[in-house]
């Protein structure tokens, strides 16, 4: 079954890949005018509410925390907030070789050899078509091209110790990000 949140059936972090990748999300610091920290506010609160209204979000939000490092905002949070979290509940997960990653969830992640081996099945095609066959972003699918052409290894980041529930990682989530008054509590799993 594919999961969607969209109209067009993507995932919101897909069908807005831009918004989840603009750099002023995920660095509060990159926000240097008072016009740019207005941007900034106006850009968290569109992709946390599309993050909140995701039927992934709770195995979005486990898999950032406890599986994935990935870089840019994701599961309705940013890498610094994910940071946090890990920190309140004592783990550590090796950086994910990617240098974006819109989603964590099982219904967003690409698989590797599917994107070489469709890129080998039809090298004139174009990587948008393959990106839309996979159901991701046009820089997913690049990022696994390039992994491919430095031939990066592609592996599971390490946990360091015993994972935890998902309710601590919900713990941990109104503790960094939920409790803010802008923030609508994370929508129950069905
Ligand atoms: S980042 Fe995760 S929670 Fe947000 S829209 Fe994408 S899959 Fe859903």
């Amino acid at each position: 079954m594919t999961i969607t949140n969209t109209r067009d059936g993507l995932l919101a972090c897909v069908e807005n890949d831009d918004l989840f990748q603009n750099a002023l999300l995920d660095d509060p610091a990159k926000a240097q005018t008072a016009a740019e920290r207005r941007l900034q506010a106006s850009l968290l609160h569109r992709a946390e509410n599309l993050c909140l209204d995701c039927p992934v979000m709770v195995d979005c939000l486990y898999r950032a925390i406890v599986q994935h490092d990935v870089a840019g905002f994701c599961a309705g949070t940013t890498q610094r907030q994910r940071l946090e979290m890990r920190k309140i509940l004592g783990i550590h997960v090796e950086p994910e070789n990617l240098d974006s990653y819109a989603g964590a969830s099982p219904a967003h992640q690409v698989d590797h050899d599917e994107v070489l081996r469709l890129r080998r099945a039809d090298p004139t095609a174009s990587l948008e078509s393959i990106a839309q066959q996979l159901g991701c972003s046009l820089s997913t699918v690049k990022r696994h091209l390039r992994k491919a052409r430095r031939g990066e290894p592609v592996g599971r980041p390490k946990v360091t110790v015993v994972p935890p529930s998902v309710e601590q990682v919900l713990d941990a989530y109104r503790q960094v990000v939920a409790n803010r008054p802008a923030v609508r509590p994370v929508r129950k799993a069905a």
